[in-house]
């Protein structure tokens, strides 16, 4: 049994007073038990607020990036052993911002899933097509393509101790959603393409998912719950989400 999960992705938004009261919000409207598991993913500068905030909650923090590298002269990067000495549980990697605007190639985006799982974090492997892709019908190569990379690298036993996110490109921050049977088929593609392991790995849908497409996406055979962007930046839309994962 999965158990689901939701992911916010706040990006590069928000200043310290937003954070907080965001990261309030949250905390005293998420209490107690819940089936669904709940993170959200600030940027690096409102990681310790968002610690400090969440730390008797069951709201768990993630960073939205690592470093390959463990430390040294790598101006600006943040290494994994740093996000999980602060108490990071989960890290995002291969995003599709970051693969467009800092041309991250599939076997970086490889390296850094080893450099999480070196460091005891959950690394949320994001995969997608763009829609051009889509268009020429090559959504399944450029997916299975770019989890391959990973595969080969990590080895499909270590995935299991990861989280994939499917992100078609076309439908991040465009308020275009895969219908749930569009996503369902490249999730169930996903884990066909992860072997035996598949059945134990979460595969999150990402791409405008919002409080009135949850229930459908996440009501899938193989959607695990969500990665969500812009709806995770307003606390009543971010929890709609997570109650639909429950
Ligand atoms: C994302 O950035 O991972 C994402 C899914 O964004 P949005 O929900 O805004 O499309």
């Amino acid at each position: 049994m999965r158990r689901k999960i939701v992911i916010g992705n706040w990006k590069m938004n928000g200043d310290l007073q937003f954070s907080r009261k965001l990261l309030g919000e949250l905390a005293s409207q998420w209490t107690g038990v819940h089936n669904a598991e709940v993170a959200v993913c600030p940027s690096y500068p409102f990681l310790l607020p968002a610690l400090f905030e969440l730390e008797q909650t069951n709201i768990s923090v993630g960073a939205q990036d690592l470093s390959v590298n463990e430390k040294g002269a790598f101006t600006g990067d943040v290494s994994g052993g740093m996000l999980s000495d602060i108490g990071c549980r989960y890290v995002l990697v291969g995003h599709s911002e970051r693969r467009e605007y800092h041309g991250e190639s599939s076997e970086l985006v490889a390296k850094k899933v080893e450099a999480a799982l070196k460091h005891h974090l959950t690394p949320v492997l994001c995969v997608g097509e763009t829609l051009s892709d889509r268009e020429q019908g090559k959504t399944y190569d450029v997916v299975g393509g770019q989890l391959l990379k990973v595969v080969e690298r990590v080895g499909l036993e270590a995935m299991t101790k990861g989280v994939v996110a499917y992100e078609p490109v076309w439908a991040i921050g465009t308020g275009k959603t895969a219908t749930p049977e569009m996503a369902q088929e490249v999730h169930s593609y996903i884990r066909e393409a992860l072997g035996p392991e598949g059945d134990q790995i979460r595969i999150l849908y990402g791409g405008s998912v919002k409080p009135d497409s949850a229930s459908g996406l996440f009501g899938q055979k193989d959607i695990d719950g969500g990665l969500v962007g812009g709806a995770s930046l307003a606390a009543a839309d971010f929890l709609a989400i997570c109650r639909a994962a429950e």
